[in-house]
C-alpha cells in the first residue's frame, strides 16, 4: 500500500516567544513597580566550561529584555565547595534575591547530592532542590523544571494535547527525562520511559504518539524509530561531524514520517530560558503577594 508522506510541520520556539515576551515584559514592570525594584536572578557559575558560558550569557541577553536584573557570580575552578556554597547561602537569605540558579557542570569534586540543597526551594527557579521536585511529582504548587515544561509549553501552543496518548520519552536523567516522565502522566499520557539499557529502542519509540528525546547523542533518532505521524520532540543538543549544532533526532530521515519536530537549534532550548524567566517572575510576584 502506497502512504502519502507526512509534510512535517516545524515547532519552533520563535513564534511562542514573540507571543510571551510582551506578556512577560509587562509582568516584570509591574513587579518592578510593585517591588520598588526589578525582579532579581543570579546565576552561580565555577569554571570556564565554554558551552556554560554561551548558556549564561544567553540567560542574561534575554533576561534583561524581558526587564529582569539578572547577573552572573563566576568562580574560577579552583573555588572549592564551600565557599561557592557560602556565597549562595548569602543570596539565599538576601530578601532582595528571587530566583537563583547554580549552572551545571560543576568541578568533579562536588558532591551533586549536597549541591542540590543549596538553593533555598522558594528561590529555586531552576526546580533541581528535592523538595521542589518531590512537589512537582506530588501535583502540588511549585516552580516546574525549565526543559520538561517547555516541551510542553511548546505542544500547548501548537495546539496539541497528550491526554490519553501514547508518550514515549527517551533519557532518564533528572534534569529532563525524569521530570518530563512525571508532567506527561500528570497531564494523563499514557508514558514508556526508555534509557541506555532498553533492548530493541525503535519497537519501544514506534507506539509513541509523541515521542521527547533527551539523550545527548547526534543522530540516535531516525525514521525506523517514530510512528508514522507522531510528533518528535528533540530536547538534545550535540554537534555533528561538522561542528553544527545537532539534536538526537536525524530530522532528515524523519521528515515524511513524523508530522512535526522541533528544531534543534530553535527548538527547546529557547524555551528552557524563557522558563526560567517564567519561574523568576514567579518568585518575584509571591513576595507582592506575602
Ligand atoms: P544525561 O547525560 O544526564 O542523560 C542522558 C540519558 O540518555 C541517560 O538517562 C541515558 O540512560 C540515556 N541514554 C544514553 N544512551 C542511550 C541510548 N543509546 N538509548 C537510549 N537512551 C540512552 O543528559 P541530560 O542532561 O538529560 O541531557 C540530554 C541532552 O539534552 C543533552 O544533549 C543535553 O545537552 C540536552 N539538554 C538540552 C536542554 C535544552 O534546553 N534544550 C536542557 C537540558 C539538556
Amino acid at each position: 500500500m502506497f502512504l502519502t508522506p507526512f509534510m512535517m510541520k516545524r515547532l519552533a520556539a520563535k513564534p511562542y516567544r514573540e507571543k510571551r515576551l510582551p506578556e512577560l515584559q509587562k509582568t516584570a514592570s509591574e513587579l518592578t513597580r510593585a517591588l520598588g525594584r526589578k525582579p532579581v536572578l543570579r546565576v552561580i557559575m565555577v569554571g570556564d566550561h565554554a558551552a556554560s558560558a554561551l548558556y549564561v550569557a544567553n540567560k542574561e541577553k534575554l533576561a534583561a529584555e524581558v526587564g529582569i536584573d539578572a547577573a552572573t557570580i563566576h568562580f574560577p575552578a579552583t573555588a572549592s565547595a564551600t565557599e561557592v556554597r557560602t556565597a549562595v547561602k548569602k543570596l539565599n537569605d538576601d530578601g532582595t534575591v528571587d530566583g537563583i540558579l547554580i549552572q551545571r557542570p560543576l568541578p568533579a569534586t562536588y558532591l551533586e547530592s549536597e549541591v542540590l540543597l543549596w538553593v533555598a526551594p522558594e528561590k529555586d527557579v531552576d526546580a533541581f532542590h528535592p523538595e521542589t521536585v518531590g512537589r512537582m511529582v506530588l501535583g502540588l504548587e511549585g516552580f516546574l523544571p525549565c526543559t520538561p515544561a517547555g516541551c510542553l509549553k511548546l505542544l500547548d501552543f501548537y495546539g496539541y494535547s497528550v491526554k490519553g496518548k501514547i508518550a514515549c520519552v527517551v533519557g532518564r536523567s533528572s534534569i529532563v527525562g525524569k521530570p518530563l516522565a512525571s508532567l506527561l502522566l500528570a497531564r494523563d499520557a499514557t508514558v514508556l520511559h526508555c534509557h541506555s539499557r532498553t533492548p530493541d529502542l525503535a519497537a519501544i519509540t514506534r507506539q509513541a504518539d509523541f515521542l521527547f528525546v533527551a539523550v545527548g547523542k547526534p543522530g540516535l533518532i531516525g525514521k525506523s524509530h517514530v510512528k508514522p505521524g507522531a510528533v518528535v520532540i528533540d530536547v538534545g543538543i550535540g554537534k555533528d561531524a561538522a561542528g553544527k549544532t545537532v539534536g538526537d533526532v536525524d530530522s532528515e530521515s524523519i521528515a515524511g514520517t513524523a508530522s512535526a519536530a522541533t528544531p534543534v537549534p530553535g527548538g527547546i532550548g529557547p524555551m528552557t530560558i524563557l522558563g526560567l524567566l517564567e519561574n523568576t517572575l514567579e518568585s518575584a510576584a509571591k513576595k507582592v503577594k506575602s
